[in-house]
């Protein structure tokens, strides 16, 4: 790949095509349009693609058979994930339920744990191969706009043309952020969440023993979180990767205003609660890092294109995440692919107005993509209910203390036992009965 220099000055529309952000939706946006015989240019601010990049890393990779067949033998992935743990920490007590499926054991394998710095690389090295060029190093300072129409993008007083720009940025799209794709000029909390990553280094061995799986085989836990000070809502993750160990926190950031927490503070209890603690026995910590996530709808721009743009990926809000998972990774490739063959269309019929690219909604549309998150365009709202982190993790683990520990009283009949656990954590049997409706209907 080459560095930002040899980009070179060009000609105005040299390229059919210029991508902005060599993340997932990037990668698979120029991935398609070089397959699709487009001359394409992919930016990346980073020095090499997925350099800036962190993600926890569950990659359902199937939206990838479209581009790249054989992506599940060839990327290079960490682990193929046959359990999924979800469970409650509270205090020093933790209640959980594995989910395990025969499906996920065999070939082609729905999900992997993967590590961005190596996957994204690849893409970008399958991008060049196909035909795309690749520069990293090259951090877009903005789109340029004549009019209302997007020509290309400029860098260091360097412009460089196309009829179409397809915006792949991120969550916090700067190159969109204060333009009409995006008119306010930040992100607003509610439509932002905070994920925070670590990576711990341990034998291959050990997280086989740890985690009871076998060679190759990956084991992922999502916990909800009652730990937090103040009334910080936020759930944690951890994934077994190789020879590593993924582990973070996805935080409410309206619930940070204000309350003068950091997040290293939340990290922390996490890591020390006597749950988590034991899985991280004798691993190093070797990386970390803090990124914003989209949430869903709420994080959607004006539009999904416009004359001469399109937005994929996070930079279009494209974030499915309700607490039990979080899913971007495979929206990003959708998206990304649907947006190049939206530009590919333009291509062949040289014209890349707002009409012509409307066919990219349509896409979105036909793909699910739109209906996901519009269907669940309350979910966040329920996600962050705040007795999701404080009230239910102690009414449920009270509930199961005084179930299973043997204390030599009276035995109580479970609901009296419920009741007693509802009153300790404040939980009232209606709010039950409407958190109950709210979750089955929106999440
Ligand atoms: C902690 C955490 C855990 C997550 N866990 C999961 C998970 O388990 N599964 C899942 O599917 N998703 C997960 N996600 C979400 C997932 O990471 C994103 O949805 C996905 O990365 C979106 O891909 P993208 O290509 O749209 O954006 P990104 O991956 O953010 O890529 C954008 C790229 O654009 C580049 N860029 C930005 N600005 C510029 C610029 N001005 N010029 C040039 N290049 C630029 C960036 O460097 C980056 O390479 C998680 C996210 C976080 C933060």
């Amino acid at each position: 790949m080459g560095r930002a220099a040899s980009v070179g000055p060009r000609m105005a529309d040299e390229f059919d095509a210029i991508v902005v952000g060599a993340g997932m939706a990037g990668c698979a946006a120029a991935i398609r349009l070089a397959q699709g015989g487009a001359n394409v240019l992919l930016l990346e601010r980073g020095s090499a693609a997925g350099a800036k990049n962190l993600s926890g890393g569950i990659l359902w990779g199937h939206d990838l058979d479209a581009i790249l067949p054989n992506w599940w033998r060839e990327m290079p992935l960490e682990r193929h994930i046959v359990r999924k743990r979800f469970g409650l920490l509270t205090g020093e007590r933790s209640a959980s339920f594995d989910f395990e499926d025969g499906d996920w054991k065999k070939e082609p394998y729905v999900a992997h744990s993967v590590l961005r710095a190596r996957t994204d690389a690849w893409l970008a090295q399958q991008a060049e191969a196909a035909g795309a060029t690749v520069v990293p190093g090259v951090p877009v300072e903005r789109l340029l706009w004549e009019g209302s129409r997007v020509r290309g993008v400029v860098q260091e007083g360097e412009t460089m043309t196309a009829p179409v720009t397809i915006v792949a940025d991120g969550t916090n799209s700067r190159v969109s952020l204060g333009t009409p794709i995006r008119p306010a000029s930040r992100l607003s909390g509610e439509a932002t969440e905070l994920g925070i990553k670590e990576v711990y280094r341990l034998d291959p061995s050990v997280i086989e023993d740890r985690f009871q799986v076998g060679p190759g085989e990956g084991h992922a836990e999502e916990w909800v979180t009652g730990l937090f000070p103040s009334g910080v809502l936020g759930g944690g993750f951890l994934y077994t990767n190789r020879d590593t160990i993924s582990l973070g926190l996805i935080v409410n950031i309206a619930s940070l205003y204000g309350k003068g927490v950091y997040s290293q503070e939340l990290v922390e209890r996490f890591k020390l609660h006597p749950t988590i603690a034991n899985r991280l026995k004798g691993a190093e910590l070797v990386e970390y890092g803090a990124k914003l996530i989209s949430s869903g709808w709420a994080s959607r721009p004006s539009a999904f294109h416009g004359e001469g743009w399109m937005v994929a990926g996070d930079a279009a809000g494209f974030v499915f995440s309700n607490g039990l998972v979080i899913q971007g990774m495979n929206y990003a490739v959708r998206s990304g692919i649907a947006a190049a063959e939206t530009a590919l269309e333009a291509r062949l019929s040289k014209e890349a107005s707002s009409a012509r690219l409307a066919a990219y909604d349509r896409r979105l549309e036909r793909s699910g993509i739109l209906a996901d998150f519009r269907d669940f365009e309350r979910m966040d709202e329920v996600k962050w209910n705040p007795r999701y982190y404080t009230a239910y993790p102690k009414f449920a683990t009270d509930l199961l203390h005084a179930m299973m520990t043997e204390t030599g009283a009276p035995k109580q009949p479970l609901r009296r036992l419920v009741r007693k656990a509802q009153k300790a954590a404040g939980l009232s049997t209606l709010q039950l009965v409407r958190d109950g409706i709210d979750v089955v209907r929106d999440v």
